[in-house]
């Protein structure tokens, strides 16, 4: 195992922890090497690096960008970003736009198969509400007794075609990686063994991802299978990127890894924290 962990939510958008939490949590943990990466928003970032630095964790400020690519949802991690960058920023506050009345939407699907109450509900488990979205549906349904966990109500009413699924544009992944780059950081494709696309589809959305600036695959990640993080160390090979590993964790008992360690990668790929000078660092000290 590592003490690296470069894929993680706060309060902030959809994690369970507030980030000064989430920060001595990691550290506790053993970990050395940390990104914080909220969803399409970097509020959490200030005192997250604060609190991190306190505990002596290496921190790279993140972010995890929503993408639309051929109709899919794609999730874009940037690394090592300038959180303050004006052209990043702009991107991200489009982005949000839109998500409370998409909130709104999806509690009004669910109120037709008989649960109501489902948008001021989410509101309760939500301390960011222009970053409302489907965890904090899903955390809400599960407090009252509708579904056992986050992962049965996502089954049963939050993914396509269930009743409260709404779609929802995201950002072009063109601009997605213009934004991370703009603010100096690295993409990253997160947890690409989440899509559902074959072989050919992967091939071309990885060069695509390319062709717009995009650096780093996410090789290990709290949602991928052992085979996943075999094979995405394959392409980063064929592709040369460079590899990235995080757990994606949400919140205590919200399923996958807790924060802090990940699975090492493969001897074989170059580790994204070759780009940051101090993390690569921080982990031969462990
Ligand atoms: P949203 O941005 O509102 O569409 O919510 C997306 C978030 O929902 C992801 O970042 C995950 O945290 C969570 N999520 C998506 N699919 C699932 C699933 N099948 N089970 C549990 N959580 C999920
Ligand atoms: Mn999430
Ligand atoms: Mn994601
Ligand atoms: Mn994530």
């Amino acid at each position: 195992m590592m003490a690296l962990d470069l894929h993680c939510h706060s309060t902030a958008s959809d994690g369970a922890l507030a980030p000064e939490v989430l920060m001595v949590r990691a550290a506790e943990r053993g970990c050395r090497v940390l990104a914080l990466t909220d969803h399409d928003c970097t509020q959490g970032i200030a005192v997250a690096r604060q609190v991190a630095q306190q505990h002596g964790l290496y921190f790279l400020a993140g972010v995890e960008i929503s993408v639309t690519w051929r109709k899919r949802t794609l999730h874009i991690v940037g690394l090592g970003i300038d959180e303050t960058h004006p052209e990043l920023q702009a991107g991200l506050l489009s982005i949000r736009q839109g998500r409370i009345e998409r909130a709104r939407q999806m509690a009004a699907d669910l109120e037709r198969v008989g649960i109501v109450g489902a948008f001021d509900g989410a509101k309760t488990h939500c301390a960011n509400l222009d970053m409302i979205g489907r965890t904090h549906i899903a955390r809400h349904l599960v407090a009252t007794g509708v579904c056992k966990d986050v992962a049965a109500v996502f089954r049963k009413y939050l993914v396509e075609g269930k009743p409260g699924y709404v779609k929802h544009e995201w950002a072009q992944l063109a601009d997605a990686v213009a934004w991370i780059r703009a603010a100096g950081g690295v993409a990253v494709l997160a947890h690409p063994g989440r899509y559902p696309i074959g072989k050919q589809l992967m091939t071309e959305l990885l060069q695509e991802f390319i062709s717009y600036g995009g650096e780093a695959l996410e090789v290990v990640s709290g949602s991928h299978s052992e085979d996943d993080n075999r094979l995405f160390a394959r392409y980063a090979r064929q592709y040369e990127l460079l590899a990235s590993a995080g757990s994606d964790f949400h919140g205590p008992g919200e399923g996958g890894r807790d924060i802090g360690w990940t699975q090492p990668l493969p001897a074989d790929v170059v580790s994204v924290c070759s780009r940051f000078a101090g993390a690569q660092a921080a982990l031969e000290a462990v």
